[in-house]
C-alpha cells in the first residue's frame, strides 16, 4: 500500500459519508439546475466554498480522524471529488468556491491579486467561473478572438469579446477571463474580473448533461480591468500567462480523472444492486469491469501524485483524464445495457449518470487533446514511459 494510501483513508471516509446527503436532492437537481443554491450549506458543498483556500487566509483546514486536509494538493482533491462524483458527477464543479480560477491565481497572482480574490471569497460564498473557451475555438485556445487592450488613457485595461461553454457563467461574481494582450503564443494572458462590471453579462446555455453547472456564454462588451488585475504581471514574460494555466489544466485533469473513476464506480454499483450478478461469466464480466475502474483509478492517483510533485508534469494527468472519461462513458453504457432496452425510462438515476459521463469528453481539454499531449510526451521519451 502507498503511504499516501493511509493518510488519505480518513479523507475518503469523510468524503462518502458527506457525499450520501446530496443522495435526495439529485432528481430534483436534474429538473431544475438552480437548485444547487439551496444545497451550498451540505457539508460536502459547503466545504468546497473555503477549502482550497491558501491557509495564510486563516481558514481551518477539515480535520478528520486527527489528520488535517487543506484539499490544496491534487491528490486530495482526487480523493474528495472521487467520492462527490459518486453521487453527483456535476454538482461539486457547480458551487462556491476557488475551484480552478484559485489553482491558476496561485499560480499566477501576485500578493495584491490573491487578496483580492480570496478576500471576495472569504467575505461570502462566492461562485468563480474560469473563461478560456470561445466558439469553434475550445481546443485551439492560442486562436481566441477576445482582446485584452489598454484603454486610450493607458490607465485601464478593456476586455472585449464573448466565450462560451463557461461553467457557473451566470452566477460567477469574479471571473478568470482568458484573452490576446499581445501577438505570439505567450500574448494569451488572464485577468481578473468583477462579474459585476458594466460590460459583462452571460447567459445561460442549456445541455442534456451536467446541468447542474449551468454552462454559460458570455459576452465582453469593452468591459473595463484596472491594470493591476492582470495575473502575472509581476513574473518572467515566459511565465505570465500558459504557463500558469498549463500547471492549472493537469492539476484539475486529475481531479477530472478522478470524477470520471467515481462516476463509472457508481455506475458499476447502480447496475449491480438494480441487478445482481450471480455466477459464471456474468460475474467475471463485472469483475473484470471492477478491477478496470481500480486500475484507472491507481493511474489518476499516480498521476495526481506526478502533478504534486511537479505542476508542469502533465502527461499522466492526461492519460488519466483520457482513461477514465472513457471509462466512465463505458460503465454508464454498459450499467444501461445490463438493465434492458427501457433502462433509460425505468432508471433516470442512470440516464441522468450517463448524460452527465458524456461531458467528461470535452471538460479540460477533448480526447483527443489528451492524446495529442500523451504522444508528445512519448515521442520526447517523457512522463509517460517512466516504470
Ligand atoms: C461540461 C463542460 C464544462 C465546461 N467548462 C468550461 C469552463 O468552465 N471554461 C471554459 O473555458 N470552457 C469550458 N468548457 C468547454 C470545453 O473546454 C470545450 O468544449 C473543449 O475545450 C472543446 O472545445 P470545443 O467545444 O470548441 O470543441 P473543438 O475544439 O472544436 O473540438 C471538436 C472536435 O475536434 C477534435 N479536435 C480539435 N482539435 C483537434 C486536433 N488538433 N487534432 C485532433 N482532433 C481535434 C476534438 O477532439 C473534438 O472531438 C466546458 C465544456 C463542457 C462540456
Amino acid at each position: 500500500m502507498h503511504t499516501d494510501d493511509e493518510r488519505l483513508t480518513p479523507l475518503r471516509g469523510q468524503a462518502r459519508e458527506w457525499a450520501a446527503d446530496i443522495e435526495p436532492h439529485i432528481a430534483a437537481l436534474d429538473r431544475d439546475p438552480g437548485t444547487v443554491a439551496r444545497l451550498i450549506h451540505l457539508p460536502l458543498l459547503s466545504r468546497l466554498a473555503t477549502l482550497g483556500v491558501p491557509p495564510e487566509y486563516g481558514t481551518p483546514p477539515l480535520t478528520v480522524g486527527g489528520r488535517r486536509y487543506h484539499l490544496r494538493t491534487a491528490l486530495e482533491k482526487a480523493v474528495f471529488f472521487e467520492e462527490g462524483a459518486r453521487a453527483d458527477l456535476g454538482l461539486l464543479f457547480s458551487v462556491p468556491g476557488p475551484d480552478m480560477s484559485g489553482t491558476l491565481v496561485d499560480a499566477l497572482g501576485d500578493r495584491a491579486q490573491r487578496d483580492w480574490f480570496y478576500g471576495r471569497l472569504l467575505q461570502r460564498p462566492t461562485w468563480t467561473c474560469f473563461a478560456m473557451t470561445e466558439a469553434g475555438r475550445g481546443s485551439d485556445a492560442a486562436r481566441m478572438s477576445t482582446t485584452l487592450t489598454r484603454a486610450p488613457d493607458g490607465g485601464s485595461l478593456v476586455l472585449t469579446g464573448a466565450k462560451r461553454y463557461v461553467g457557473n457563467a451566470v452566477r460567477a461574481g469574479v471571473a478568470v477571463v482568458f484573452a490576446r494582450f499581445a501577438p505570439g503564443p505567450l500574448g494569451i494572458r488572464a485577468v481578473l474580473v468583477d462579474t459585476a462590471s458594466p460590460g459583462f453579462s452571460a447567459e445561460h446555455v442549456p445541455t442534456l448533461g451536467l446541468r447542474c453547472l449551468q454552462l454559460g456564454a458570455i459576452t465582453l462588451d469593452a468591459v473595463e480591468v484596472p491594470e493591476d488585475r492582470l495575473l502575472g504581471r509581476h513574473l518572467p514574460a515566459v511565465r505570465q500567462g500558459m504557463w500558469g494555466w498549463l500547471r492549472t489544466f493537469n492539476t484539475w485533469r486529475t481531479v477530472i480523472a478522478a470524477m470520471g473513476v467515481g462516476a463509472a464506480a457508481a455506475a458499476h454499483a447502480y447496475a449491480l444492486r438494480e441487478r445482481p450478478a450471480a455466477t459464471g461469466a456474468d460475474r467475471e464480466h463485472w469483475d473484470a469491469l471492477a478491477r478496470r475502474i481500480g486500475a484507472v483509478r491507481a493511474l489518476t492517483y499516480r498521476a495526481a501524485r506526478a502533478v504534486d510533485d511537479d505542476p508542469a508534469d502533465g502527461e499522466l494527468a492526461s492519460a488519466a483524464k483520457l482513461t477514465a472519461a472513457r471509462l466512465a462513458d463505458d460503465l454508464c453504457r454498459a450499467a444501461l445495457h445490463r438493465l434492458g432496452p427501457a433502462a433509460r425510462l425505468e432508471h433516470p438515476r442512470l440516464d441522468k449518470m450517463a448524460r452527465d459521463a458524456q461531458g467528461l469528453e470535452l471538460m479540460e481539454g477533448t480526447a483527443n487533446v489528451q492524446r495529442l499531449a500523451v504522444f508528445g510526451a512519448l515521442v520526447r521519451g517523457g512522463g509517460a514511459r517512466r516504470p
